[in-house]
């Protein structure tokens, strides 16, 4: 395009021009542009014609990663409908609460979901959507007219502050971040990065119900022509570690646990690692010291390591850190993204001067339009003039952002402030420290005194850890209670720890 698209369904039309190119692929797969885009047009057509999908409908797809989850996804968004990623790992009664929030027309799942879904068709992944993108060989991609502010998608957040929200993405918010992908190929072009962005091959290790998986991934691949690797099965260092080396993957973006995972594997020397350029962490802390022992196991990270900072309202990433970034301004999530106003705002919502700590609100053509029959919770979340609040507390100094805590982890000592993410890096620099969490508890006369829940490589004592971070930290900021264990920490799926399933000490 020489414009941005206007709806998922003009894109899908475009993306047979890349052809033979491989769009998907897995360890025993190889889907090219055109066989993606006739296989849609078929299962489009199937699901117009027998099950009487349309504009407006929702079909949920409730499956870990697939070639079919992808072929779903844009049969569904080519009709007008709009597709709905549930988390694959949601148990029998919380799909059933998905299931009554957005009342799908049908679920395409695979056969571990679809057992777990009641009162509604489904259509699985592993017979039903094979079968019926063979049932019309012929088919033309439908034509729908859908507006740009029509809703395309809605997924869930990961549900760490409470129930899962369902965001609503629309055609603009996903074109849009196609159009931002192809103006920075098209910039880094401009500068001398003779790189073509359809030579790249991406690795898709998170899940597709999540932005990081459908948003930043899946669908601006389909506009760029480059390739999607698909790593099924669950995490596994050692066949992932193979698939990225057999595949000559390119690029590469992990939540910080899978990064933890491939550290504790070892010896990462032991692969032909020489085809990444990117890797990038994103959708939970990571601490500068970690980072550096990434950079020092995995050579490729001193060019290519990126932190990047979004929400689901989002669509896509906030801020990105580049490895330069990373290493001379430790902690930083990065600069804010083209195309992104970023204020940092008090709590009556004014903006805060440079190098205060605030909330972070963002306005950009990325933001959800809201969450899915929620209004209330709409209208807490974007303000009249478009503004998302994060929930997020950060700083931005120069140009950087920082982040300090979400709102609601922010511990509130004795009328001091205290920022868990400062003190867990702290307490990342600690050689015996494999992971930290630090939360307030209630205390009668403080409010809440700040505790740490450590999880060790080598036994110690707390003692010791309280004294290292005494050395370091302003007085009021170092725990007062601590607890070793347990290993691991409970997390969700993007690796967020579970503040409120973590053991208080
Ligand atoms: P819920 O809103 O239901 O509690 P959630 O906020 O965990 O769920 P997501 O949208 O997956 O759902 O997570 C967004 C949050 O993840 C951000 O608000 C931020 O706190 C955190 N986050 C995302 N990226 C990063 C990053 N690179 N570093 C640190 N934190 C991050």
């Amino acid at each position: 395009f020489a414009r941005r698209a206007r709806s998922l369904g003009e894109v899908l039309a475009a993306s047979a021009r890349h052809g033979e190119r491989e769009y998907l692929v897995t360890a025993d797969r190889r889907i090219n542009f055109a066989d993606h885009a006739r296989q849609v047009a078929s299962v489009a057509c199937a699901l117009r014609d027998e099950y009487g999908i349309g504009k407006g409908d929702r079909v949920a797809i409730a499956a870990a990663n697939s070639p079919e989850w992808v072929i779903a996804f844009w049969a569904t968004v080519s009709l007008g409908a709009i597709a709905v990623g549930y988390n694959a790992w949601w148990s029998r009664p919380e799909l059933a609460y998905a299931l009554g929030h957005t009342r799908p027309s049908l679920v395409v799942a695979d056969s571990k979901r679809a057992a777990l879904l009641d009162g509604v068709p489904v259509l699985t992944v592993e017979e039903d959507v094979p079968r019926l993108a063979r049932s019309r060989p012929d088919a033309p991609l439908p034509s729908c007219a859908v507006a740009e502010d029509d809703p395309a998608v809605i997924l869930y957040t990961s549900g760490t502050t409470g129930r899962p929200k369902g965001a609503v993405h629309t055609h603009r918010n996903l074109t849009s971040v196609i159009e931002f992908h192809r103006l920075n190929s098209e910039v880094a072009r401009v500068l001398g990065d003779p790189t073509d962005p359809s030579a790249r091959r991406y690795l898709l290790g998170v899940p597709l119900f999540h932005i990081a998986g459908l948003h930043n991934l899946v669908v601006p691949r389909l506009a760029d022509g480059s390739a999607v690797v698909v790593h099924q099965g669950g995490f596994d260092a050692e066949r992932v570690l193979r698939l990225v080396e057999a595949e000559r993957v390119t690029n590469w973006g992990v939540v910080p646990t899978m990064a933890h995972r491939l550290l504790e594997h070892g010896n990462l020397a032991r692969y032909d690692l020489s085809s990444l350029t990117a890797f990038t962490l994103g959708a939970a802390p990571s601490s500068p010291a970690f980072q550096q022992r990434l950079r020092a196991e995995l050579p490729m990270a001193e060019k290519g390591l990126v932190d990047s900072y979004g929400l689901t309202e989002s669509s896509t990433a906030i801020a990105v850190a580049a490895a330069g970034d990373l290493a001379a301004f430790p902690g930083t999530v990065g600069h804010p993204i083209a195309t992104v106003e970023l204020e940092i705002r008090d709590a009556s919502g004014e903006a805060m001067p440079e190098g205060s700590a605030g909330e972070i609100c963002v306005r950009s053509p990325f933001t959800m339009l809201g969450y899915w029959e929620d209004p209330e919770a709409t209208a807490a979340a974007i303000d009249d003039e478009r503004w998302l609040h994060t929930g997020d507390i950060g700083v931005l100094s120069d140009g950087l952002l920082r982040l300090a805590a979400r709102r609601s982890d922010l511990i509130l000592h004795g009328g001091e402030n205290v920022y868990p993410a400062e003190v867990e890096n702290v307490l990342a620099e600690h050689p015996a420290v494999r992971e930290c969490i630090v939360l307030g508890v209630p205390h009668v006369d403080l409010g809440q005194e700040v505790a740490a829940v450590v999880v060790v490589s080598v036994p110690i004592e707390a003692e010791e850890l309280r004294a290292f971070a005494a050395e370091r930290l302003a007085y009021f900021k170092v725990p007062s209670r601590w607890r070793i264990g347990p290993d691991p920490l409970p997390r969700n799926v993007t690796g967020k720890v579970v503040r409120s399933k973590v053991p208080r000490p």
